[in-house]
This record gives C-alpha cells, structure tokens and sequence, in this order.
C-alpha cells in the first residue's frame, strides 16, 4: 500500500446495484466492509444518495425509512447506520454524499468567483467535486485510530440505469482511471430472481444489468448475485461467460436465517481474494478472522424463548421507518438469549376514537399490546397518534411492565405522568398544543420554527448523571457522563420539573447546566426510562445499548442480575455549580459537539413478524 514517496495509497471497492431496488446492497456492502477489515485492513465507508434533497433530515420515514444521526449531528440514509453497527466505526456526514450538495458546493463556488470566465458544467464541474469529494472524505479515520483508512467502500444508492445517478456514475469512470488499475474494485450486487414454476434461476436481468454498466464505462470485478436459493456451477458458467466476469469472481449470495452470515457467505465463496487480488493487496494482509460473528449468527439461530416488545408508533407497517430501535432490540435480545418478537401496535388505534369508529381494531391493538413484555415508544414528530402513546405509557406506567421512551417517547412517559398524578389535565408539550397554558414540554429556547433543514438539537451531547445508584447509571457502568446523540426541538419544562420530582418522577440524567432533562426515571416502577436522546444510534451487535440491554433484562426478568454485575463503583454525581457553567438559562451556553470521536436487511431474510433479523 506504500507508494514511492511513501503516500499511503486509499484502494477503493464500489458497490453498485442492478435490477432492482431493496436488494440488500448495503448490507452486503457493509459485509464486504467487514470481511476486509476481518483481513486486518481498516475500513472506511461513503454513501452515494442520487437525490437532490441536501440530506435525509426533511425526509419522511415513510418513504426512506429512518433518518439516521451522527456523532457530527449529520441526518443521513440509514446505510450509515449499517456500516457503523457493522464495522463498529463512526462516521461524518460528509460520508453520505448527496446530489443536492455535490450541486450546493459547486453553485457556492460559482457564486464565489471560482470558475470566473467559464461556463459551469456537470462534466467537467459536478464530475470533478464529486472526485474530489470521495478522495478528501475517504482519507478521513473512522476508527478511532490517527491516520487515514487502508480501503474505502463506496456504495451507490438507486440501480444502474437511473437518470439521477448518472453523474455519480460518469465521475466514479473517471475515477476509476484517475486512481489506477490495482486500486478500485468493482462490486456489483444484481438479482437472479428463481422463477417458481420452472424452479430456475434466471441469469438475463443480470447480464442486461452488467451490459448497461458497461456501456457506462464501468467494468465490474466480482458479481453478487442475490437469489432466494444457492447457485450452482452452471448458472455461475453462464453468468460469467455473458457478463465477461471470471467465474472464480461469481459469489452467490443467497436468502440466509440472519444477516450476520453474509460475511462469512462471502468468505467461504473466497470474495476476499477477488477483492485483494483487485486492489493488489493478496501478498500483503492475513486471512479474514471472522468467528466472533460466525457465533454471533449461529447463536441468534437457535434463539427459541421469545421476548415480546409492543412498538408502539405511527409508521408500524414499515420497520426500516425504526431500523435502529429494531436492531438496538436484537442485539440486547441476543445478549439476554431471547429470541426478539415484535408486537406492531399503531398508536392511534388505541385511541378513544378509534374505540367508538372500529372496536375490532382497538380490541387486537389492545391485545397486542396486551401480550408484550415490555413496550417500547419510539422517537416521532407531528400530534398524529400522541394520545395513543400517552395510553400506552400509562398502562406501562400502571401495570408495571418495562417501558422504554425515546426521545418522543420520553416526552410522552412526562405528559402522562404530568396528566395522572400531578392532575394538570390539560398539560401537552407545544408541539401539539400551541397556546397550552401549563406546558410540561416546551420549545428550546435556540430552536427555529422558519427552517425545517438541519436546524434540531442534533448529534452527540453530554449528559451527566444526577443520582449514584440508578437504574440507567448503573446500566452505563457507573460512569460520571454519556454522549448519546440527539435529535429533537422540545424538551421538557424546566420550569415544571421540582413538581415532577416531588411526585415521584426522578430525572437521573441532565446536561451539563443542569436545566435541560436527558433521562427520567421511576424509581418505583422495575424499568420505566425515557431518554431525550437517541441511544438506538450507538448500538453495536455485541455491544448493546445500555437502556435496551436493561429494557430486555427487565422483559425477561434478569435485570436484578444484570445490575448486580454492574454495582461496585460509585457513579460520580455531577454539579452544574461545580462545573462553573451557569445552572440557569441554557440558550447561550455553547454546548461542545463531540466529533472525535452498520438498513435495508432486504430480502436476505423471510420476514419474522415484520423483523429482518
Ligand atoms: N418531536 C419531538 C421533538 O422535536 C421528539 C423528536 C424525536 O422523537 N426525535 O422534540
């Protein structure tokens, strides 16, 4: 990797897609990205997205899935959320390029004088930044680690033959020949779909798809053909005598029981040597090390006592809308050896409303409910459903059933309480009630109500803990302060918090002036948490996130255990006054964004109650 001059030389491996959309691209990109860091090479990653919007943050769910969030406070595709959870690194937002900032920058310079006397043009202009874009960002470390990454994947997002992505395509030909043979490798993941009544698989979608590529100036390596079964050697025959690809270089990825054996299906196909070979890399690095994720994903197979969550939220009949709650789930499922079962409960159908229009529907949203061991309300915007999730976290609150709330979720758990015990009926946060008189939750004094795009309380702050012994100092390991990321224009009303205190609510995580409430608390209740932040963002498989993992433990009756494990040391009990910031009003106290600091499961797997896993 040494070049003369001893310039570390970055290798690249695009990941384009063919045929269809929701094949799964970025989780096998994200495995490719595992399986080469496996070979003792550190990875790095960058998200094409073809589509003009400036980035995810204005995006509905419903047609995207979750918007995920970055340490830096970047709103990005939820791909990036597979390449963190799956290479355990973290990323910026400049690693989600997307049409609309490519285009941003050049028409900034063009505004700045940069191209005085020229005409401004997708090829040359948009073509070079978008080069430039991939080379500055991939020399970024993700790891932790100083100096820049050995190997960048590139995934581009859409299918080859999409008009939005052509300049990515054109810039990324040119690239190929910019950065030399012996330093990109090109992946593409196409469908051979089985046709059912012959059982056949069918090879012509993916030879019109590599032919297109070609005709694009692009020439793939390696073909990752995805298919419900195996391939076997003649259809692999045939694929490479049409798509002029060798045959060693055909991996075929078919459907498997979870997505953490696609690593080691690439392995055993020997991927890794194509790769390596491409990028003139074989001599040089070790055989892939895979096995804690090989028992990762035999251990999740035999999975068999299931634990039931109830989700309630708005966007239920589309899980990618809450992939990252989905799999912080798993992971601390798979730690408590429980095999996880979601129950999708639409908020607004245990609504009054609802009861008196469709009682059949409340009565089987009351039963899933019902039947859950714990009930989870994720993060949200807009009123729709709202009094649902305040139904919901009331019957947790009531029956004592673990109840995690995030982000919205935690505003709604403080709503209820404030509504049921401190009597203040008609208390609301402002997001749904403007002109409410007794607000429990309130607009951050530094929000914007004019600027929709990027303008939240986004990405990675500090909370510090308030109270020693517990439940969610404990399940961090007892630590001084966390940095979770955030992503919200509310928060709760500092003004009403001694009330909420004195009737029992206990906020146990606060910032750093004391004033802004993170993580709230009853103690009397065996898990009822709510968090102002996101902690579903930092979850790792193996390394679950600390509210999930004590939601589980408390789902399947091992929290006492679990916490038992973690007494010993003390938490120190931060002071705002110690601190020397000022306890008081938090508009002006510039909080420090900590920057220093692995979607689509697509059709890998059958679905399980609404769950890839
Ligand atoms: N809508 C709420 C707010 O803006 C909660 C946001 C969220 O759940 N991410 O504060």
């Amino acid at each position: 990797m040494q070049k003369a001059g001893n310039k570390k030389e970055m290798k690249y491996v695009l990941v384009t897609g063919g045929v269809v959309s929701g094949l799964g691209k970025g989780v096998t990109a994200s495995s490719i990205g595992l399986l080469l860091q496996a070979c003792d090479l550190r990875v790095t990653s960058i998200k094409i997205d073809p589509y003009l919007n400036t980035d995810a943050g204005t995006m509905s769910p419903f047609e995207h899935g979750e918007v995920f969030v970055l340490d830096d406070g970047g709103e990005v595709d939820l791909d990036l959320g597979n390449y963190e959870r799956f290479l355990d690194i973290k990323l910026t937002r400049d690693n989600n390029i997307t049409t609309g900032k490519i285009y941003q920058s050049v028409i900034d310079k063009e505004r700045k004088g940069d191209y005085l006397g020229k005409t401004v043009q997708v090829v040359p202009h948009i073509t070079d930044a978008i080069q430039d874009w991939i080379e500055r960002v991939a020399a970024i470390p993700v790891d932790g680690k100083e100096g820049s990454p050995d190997v960048c994947v590139i995934e581009l997002g859409g299918t080859i033959g999409d008009i939005e992505s052509m300049p990515f395509i054109e810039a990324l030909g040119q690239f190929s020949y910019r950065v030399g043979a012996g330093n990109f490798c090109l992946i593409h993941v196409s469908l051979v779909p089985v046709l059912n009544v012959v059982g056949e698989p069918k090879t012509k979608p993916t030879q019109h798809s590599v032919r297109g590529l070609r005709s694009l100036g692009l020439i793939p390596n390696i073909l990752a053909c995805r298919s419900t079964m195996e391939l076997d050697i003649n259809v692999k025959e045939k694929l490479s005598r049409f798509c002029h690809v060798p045959l060693e270089n055909i991996v075929s990825l078919y459907d498997v029981p979870n997505i953490w054996h696609i690593p080691s299906l690439l392995r055993d196909q020997k991927a890794h040597e194509a790769i390596l070979k491409a990028l003139n890399l074989f001599s040089v690095v070790r055989k892939p090390a895979l096995d804690p994720w090989i028992d990762m994903a035999l251990r999740c197979d035999k999975l068999h006592e299931p634990v039931r969550v109830a989700m309630v939220g708005k966007y239920t009949c589309l899980s990618d809308a809450y992939l990252s709650v989905l799999k912080a789930l798993l992971h601390a499922s798979v730690a408590c050896r429980r095999k996880l079962v979601i129950n999708w409960v639409s908020a607004t159908d245990l609504e009054t409303a609802t009861a008196l229009e469709s009682p059949e529907i409340n009565r089987a949203a009351w039963n899933s409910l019902k039947s859950a061991d714990a009930v989870v309300v994720p993060g949200g915007f807009g009123d729709r459903g709202v009094e649902g999730k305040i139904i919901a976290a009331k019957y947790a609150r009531e029956n004592k059933i673990p109840y995690l709330g995030i982000c919205l979720g935690m505003q709604i758990a403080v709503i209820e309480y404030a509504r049921s015990v401190l009597g203040l009926k008609n208390t609301n946060s402002t997001e749904f009630d403007p002109n409410n008189k007794n607000p429990c939750v309130i607009f951050m004094p530094e929000g914007s109500k004019t600027h929709m795009g990027g303008t939240m309380r986004l990405g990675s702050r500090r909370t510090y803990f308030q109270v020693a012994d517990c439940k969610s100092a404990q399940l961090y390991g007892n630590q001084t302060f966390i940095d979770e990321r955030h992503r919200h224009r509310y928060e709760v009303n500092p003004d009403m918090v001694p009330q909420l205190e004195k009737a029992g609510l206990s906020f146990t995580g606060k910032d750093e002036t004391g004033q802004r409430m993170e993580i709230v608390e009853l103690h009397s209740h065996p898990y009822y948490v709510g968090a102002q932040f996101h902690p579903e963002f930092k979850t790792r498989p193996g390394k679950p996130s600390a509210l999930f993992l004590g939601l589980i433990a408390a789902a399947s009756g091992q929290l006492d255990v679990l916490l038992k494990k973690s007494v010993g040391t003390k938490a120190n009990v931060y002071s705002p006054l110690k601190s020397g910031l000022s306890p008081h009003r938090y508009g002006n106290v510039k909080v420090k964004v900590n920057v220093k600091s692995g979607s689509f499961d697509g059709m890998y797997c059958k679905k399980n109650n609404g769950l890839h896993v």
